[in-house]
């Protein structure tokens, strides 16, 4: 006999209130079981809200016959298991899915869009499309796109535009209305509280009963009577957890997307870790394709992922503090590593991930395929993470340096609220030599010689004079940093999706190390792995899947 004391309880305990939880918990309530949700933080929505509301369900969808796209779940199926399909620089796709979990998904993927439908989700009424998606099949279009009607969103705390709240893609879109149908359908939704364990009966062997948490300080245990879902979100923010797949993932990858609406703490893996639960599919985080890492897409802030624009309107904007510069040329920029030095053409790019139409032609399971795509390495962020051999790994804070007339050429106004000069991501001096004196932060963990740094302009002035980047062949450098004053902003890579988590099977039921159902336990979305594909469709999906599953447990 358990000896918790429990101090509330439900036949469903769901853990997180993201893109898994949020369905999961709908669909286990509306097939008559009590639930409860746990969210950490102080709003519902996890990355989901945060999100571009690109949802890449496909299978025969209501919206794909609507406009003549023939998908099925067998193709589905053979997209996302196809060995052949490679990105431009090799990275398989697809090749180490797991079958039992893809196949899954693809039956379950037009059921989840109908579902969202049914549930208060309104998509942008268009054709689906390939944009937005990651490592979605190359056979049709299968994105469509989350409008925000007239919700508030959380980026800038007001409505969209009038004449964007049925075309603006957003996970705003996606997430309030789910929201609104949980709290109607009757789910018990508890905000900050943080889920601190699993318990299990008998420690190791038995069913899992409930979960510990943390509300504001207290320790309290809610009773599961028939599952736990884990529906956590991910690894990507806990730096050790994330550095058994990647060494050089260090502290300095501080701004990761998603944060500080909600982080990815790995909490769900290693509670789920700690009462026997086995990882699951470790090559999909690693491989060098889609968006587990990217290049960021504003500058001289911590929270620089190109797609996320916080405002001062936001209620979290005294978390996130800045807005960031957002580059529309990095011919504007020259980036350099802690000690001042360029390490790469600037303009370079991050990974891709195959979506409809990235191989021409495409034949499913061709050893052609491979051949077809053209030879790119997209290095930008494997030299950024390099370090400069001095025994540390992780490449340190990447800076972005300017003039003025990069400034008054990309429109920029490089100030608070735009950037974040108070924490230590954004300096400005009147020569060069001080704005390297000047760059100190908690990451810069070597100062920036000023020599080093005017050797590098220097020398960078001379290329664009002679219209050839002899270091790093950046296609014809066109701008000199000459018009003080200058400017030192964060320009450092920015940790996204994680791709590997908790070993699951069809029915989202997490696995033991020794290949066993570890009973009244499920997972889906990020902190489940085993499947490559990026985001809200694998989430959405197996949040349904694991509701569908959780409510239907026989407890003996
Ligand atoms: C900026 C951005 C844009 C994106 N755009 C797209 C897109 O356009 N299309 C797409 O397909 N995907 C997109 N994604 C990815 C997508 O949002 C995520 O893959 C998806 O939300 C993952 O769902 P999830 O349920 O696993 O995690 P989340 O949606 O993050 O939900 C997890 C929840 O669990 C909570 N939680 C974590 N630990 C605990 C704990 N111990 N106790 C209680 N609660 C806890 C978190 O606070 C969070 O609310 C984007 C992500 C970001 C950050």
């Amino acid at each position: 006999m358990s000896m918790v004391q429990w101090q509330r309880e439900a036949d469903i305990v769901v853990i997180g209130s993201g893109a898994t939880g949020m369905p999961a918990a709908i669909v286990a309530r509306e097939a008559g079981a009590s639930v409860i949700v746990v969210e950490a933080e102080a709003d519902i929505g996890g990355h989901a809200i945060t999100s571009g509301g690109n949802v890449p369900l496909g299978g025969g969808t209501s919206a794909q016959k609507k406009y003549g796209i023939e998908d099925s779940p067998d193709l589905l199926f053979k997209d996302l298991t196809d060995w052949s399909v490679v990105e431009p620089n090799g990275f398989p796709d697809y090749r180490y899915n797991d079958r039992e979990i893809v196949r899954a998904f693809a039956d379950w993927s037009a059921p989840t869009f109908e579902w969202l439908l049914a549930h208060g989700v309104a998509f942008a009424d268009k054709s689906p499309d390939q944009r937005g998606g990651g490592a979605v099949g190359n056979s049709v279009p299968r994105e469509m796109h989350a409008v925000p009607l007239d919700w508030p969103l959380v980026q800038t705390g007001a409505p969209a535009e009038p004449e964007q709240r049925r075309s603006f893609s957003t996970g705003n879109g996606l997430m309030r209305p789910l929201e609104a149908a949980a709290r109607k359908a009757g789910v018990a939704i508890l905000l900050e509280h943080r889920m601190t364990a699993l318990h299990r009966e008998g420690g190791r062997c038995g069913r899992v009963t409930g979960i510990a948490a943390r509300h504001r300080g207290e320790a309290l245990n809610i009773r599961a009577h028939k599952a736990v879902i884990v529906a956590t979100g991910g690894s990507s923010g806990n730096i050790n957890f994330r550095r058994m797949f990647d060494p050089r993932l260090t502290e300095e990858y501080c701004g990761l997307a998603g944060m500080p609406w909600s982080d990815q703490d790995g909490s769900g893996e290693l509670a789920a870790m700690e009462i026997g639960a086995s990882l699951w599919g470790l090559y999909n985080h690693v491989g060098e394709f889609g968006a587990t890492i990217t290049k960021p897409g504003r500058i001289g802030t911590q929270y620089g992922y190109v797609n996320l624009h916080w405002q001062p309107g936001s209620k979290i904007f005294s978390k996130v503090r800045a807005t960031g510069l957002r580059v529309a040329d990095w011919q504007d920029v020259i980036l350099v590593n802690m000690l001042g030095k360029r390490f790469y053409d600037e303009t370079g790019k991050q990974f891709t991930a195959n979506n409809y139409n990235a191989i021409k032609p495409y034949v499913h399971g061709h050893y052609l395929n491979a051949a077809n795509i053209d030879y790119a390495p997209n290095n930008w962020l494997n030299a950024a993470m390099a370090g400069f051999g001095d025994g540390h790994n992780g490449g340190g804070p990447i800076w972005a340096i300017f003039d003025a007339n990069a400034v008054a050429r990309e429109k920029w106004v490089p100030k608070p609220p735009f950037v974040d000069v108070d924490a230590g991501f954004f300096f400005e001096a009147g020569t060069i030599e001080e704005l390297a004196a000047k760059i100190q932060m908690k990451y810069q963990r070597r100062p920036m010689l000023p020599e080093s740094l005017a050797a590098t302009v220097a020398l960078y002035n001379n290329f664009v004079v002679d219209g050839v980047d002899s270091d790093f062949g950046k296609p014809k450098p066109l701008y000199q940093i000459a018009k003080p004053p200058f400017y030192a902003a964060w320009a450092t890579p920015v940790v996204h999706d994680t791709r590997a988590g908790l070993r699951i099977n069809a029915k989202c039921q997490v696995i033991d190390l020794s290949g066993a159902v570890i009973p009244g336990l499920y997972c889906g979305g990020e902190s489940a792995g085993g499947f490559s594909e990026h985001g809200l469709a694998r989430a959405t999906c197996q949040g349904f899947i694991a509701g569908k599953n959780a409510v239907a447990e026989k407890v003996p």
